[in-house]
């Protein structure tokens, strides 16, 4: 009786612990994906990964939604497209003013999360998108642009991404002086500085311009999967050193090292379906398919446990102060078992604390250091 009265109070005690903590996701691509599915997202969806009925049920307090176009749309579209994507995000605020708002700054995200208001925020995801036009940049940072990634997977005519290093063939790797000068006007802005997606030289030289600290707004580790859109290492460290945060991808393809080859197959089998569908969606042929065949792509979908090896091993590297999360849902065809929505945030915090992980160093990889480095780039 005794034991058993022992373990119960232990079970409020340890409930009790468990708080929730302010949780801010940087890398969302539904407002591209709307496009195509035309979902209301402030009503439930039983399609992509993302409405505001989910966000809620998941704990999500904030969002950073990313603006994003290939590189097929250039100059005299992309920007354009950017301002659609923009366009469709305060038309969703307006019809939803009592639950959401956009906020331009740290003060202003901790009010809406004292109001309980779920706070938007905007980042652009490929610096095409401001068709290497400062008054673009400008305009944008004026719209709510609170980041932008200097280059999607295409580089830019003043930064190299990682695919594009990655071929060895470049010339002049990195930034050059209209890049410089792009990361020292974001700087002034207060658009922080995103290096996910770029090429190591390019991160080098961002490092050695900005003058805040930077964020890479969705990536992982290299050291577990060695993929180019992940972080080595030495840039967890140098990013560390910078002040900078970098916030974990969910995509199973930059978490498990054997998802990749995978999927190659499973698209090679289902090619007929693969190019039927690329009429239809696009860029989103491979969720589509993953749906129609979700028996088999479930199979393919790393344990929840190596994304939390991914966190852990980048919280051991660069400090517990530079960890985040940065799902890239509705950006990706595939996330680890148990990761099918918004609603699944806890579910990571309930495999942090398994592995010793106190609340106040949760409540920094949830919100925590996403908070301070907003801060330190907006003065507002
Ligand atoms: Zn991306």
């Amino acid at each position: 009786m005794k034991s058993l009265l022992f373990s119960l109070l232990l079970l409020v005690v340890l409930k009790t612990q468990a708080q929730k903590h302010l949780l801010v996701d940087t890398h969302n691509d539904v407002l591209s994906s709307q496009l195509f599915t035309k979902a209301d997202l402030g009503k439930l969806q039983s399609i992509g990964n993302f409405d505001l009925i989910r966000a809620a049920k998941g704990g999500l307090d904030a969002q950073v939604f990313s603006i994003w176009c290939d590189e097929t749309l250039g100059d005299g579209q992309a920007f354009a497209r950017a301002n659609e994507e923009i366009d469709s995000l305060y038309a969703l605020i307006k019809r939803n003013p009592k639950k959401m708002v956009l906020v331009n700054s740290a003060a202003e995200l901790k009010q809406a999360y004292k109001q309980g208001r779920f706070a938007a925020m905007i980042g652009i995801e490929g610096g095409h998108m401001i068709e290497d036009r400062m008054d673009y940049l400008d305009s944008l940072a004026k719209r709510g642009m609170r980041y932008l990634t200097l280059t999607w997977n295409n580089s830019t005519p003043w930064a190299t991404s990682a695919r594009d290093e990655a071929t060895g063939k470049l010339k002049h790797p990195g930034l050059n002086d209209k890049g410089r000068q792009i990361v020292r006007r974001m700087n002034t802005l207060g658009v922080m500085v995103d290096i996910s997606h770029v090429g190591e030289a390019t991160f080098n030289d961002v490092l050695a311009t900005t003058s805040k600290p930077v964020i890479a707004s969705h990536s992982s580790a290299y050291s577990l999967n060695p993929h180019r859109r992940n972080l080595k290492d030495e840039q967890l460290k140098a990013l560390a050193k910078n002040g900078g945060v970098a916030f974990v991808n969910f995509y199973s393809g930059f978490i498990d090292p054997d998802y990749d080859a995978k999927e190659q197959l499973f698209l090679i089998n289902h090619a007929k379906d693969l190019d039927s569908l690329n009429k239809l969606y696009g860029p989103y042929a491979p969720m589509k398919l993953n749906e129609l065949y979700k028996a088999e792509s479930d199979k393919m979908r790393p344990p929840l446990s190596m994304l939390i090896q991914h966190i852990d091993h980048m919280v051991k590297i660069a400090g517990i102060d530079h960890v985040g999360i940065g799902s890239d849902f509705d950006g990706s065809e595939s996330y680890p078992i148990g990761l099918d929505s918004v609603t699944d945030y806890p579910k990571i915090a309930v495999e942090l604390r398994k592995l010793g992980y106190k609340e106040e160093a949760i409540g920094k990889i949830f919100g925590g250091n996403f908070l301070r480095i907003f801060a330190e780039n907006v003065s507002k």
